[in-house]
């Protein structure tokens, strides 16, 4: 399989080789995005809004943490739903705060996995990550909807509290 266009291996990191993998997400658990979530409140949804402020995140210290503490043989994936757009945005925040990672996977700009929602498009690449010889070990979120969908593949999943989100 090639290389998906929304996928960014990290220079100088593990580029694609298949074995062990370990699923983060992003935003509530490695970014603090608690200072945007005004954006998705109310009748208007300012959905680009919510997104662009993005780079003014901190980084959570235990997210960052977590990640470090994962066994080097294993590749870190870092899975968000930000839109492909932010892409270069979000890879010069995981340098400039120093984010263990091998691979960013973001939204595609087009196609299966553009649009709808984030648990169809988080189930679409944990398939395409498992197609290309990864073994997905664990998975983190802080949506029980994809908690759900892992759980639902067979993914050992851990859930963390953000507060994002309302059920
Ligand atoms: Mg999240």
């Amino acid at each position: 399989m090639s290389t998906p266009h929304n996928w960014f291996f990290r220079e100088g990191g593990t580029d694609g080789g298949g074995g062990p993998l370990v699923i983060l997400d992003l935003d509530g658990v490695i970014s603090d995005a608690s200072h945007r979530q005004h954006f998705m409140r109310g009748a208007f949804k300012d959905i680009r809004g919510f997104f662009n402020a993005s780079p003014a995140d901190p980084p959570l210290a235990a997210g960052r943490a977590l990640a470090a503490s994962i066994a080097g043989d294993h590749t870190v994936a870092i899975l968000t739903a930000r839109p492909h757009y932010l892409a270069e945005s979000t890879r010069a925040w995981l340098a400039a705060n120093e984010i263990r990672h091998d691979l960013l996977i973001l939204r595609p700009s087009e196609g299966p996995g553009s649009r709808g929602r984030s648990a169809d498009f988080k189930r679409m690449e944990l398939h395409r990550l498992r197609a290309s010889g990864y073994e997905v070990v664990a998975a983190i979120d802080d949506d029980e909807r994809i908690i759900e969908m892992y759980r639902a593949e067979g993914v050992f999943a851990l859930y963390t509290h953000s507060g994002y989100y309302e059920r």
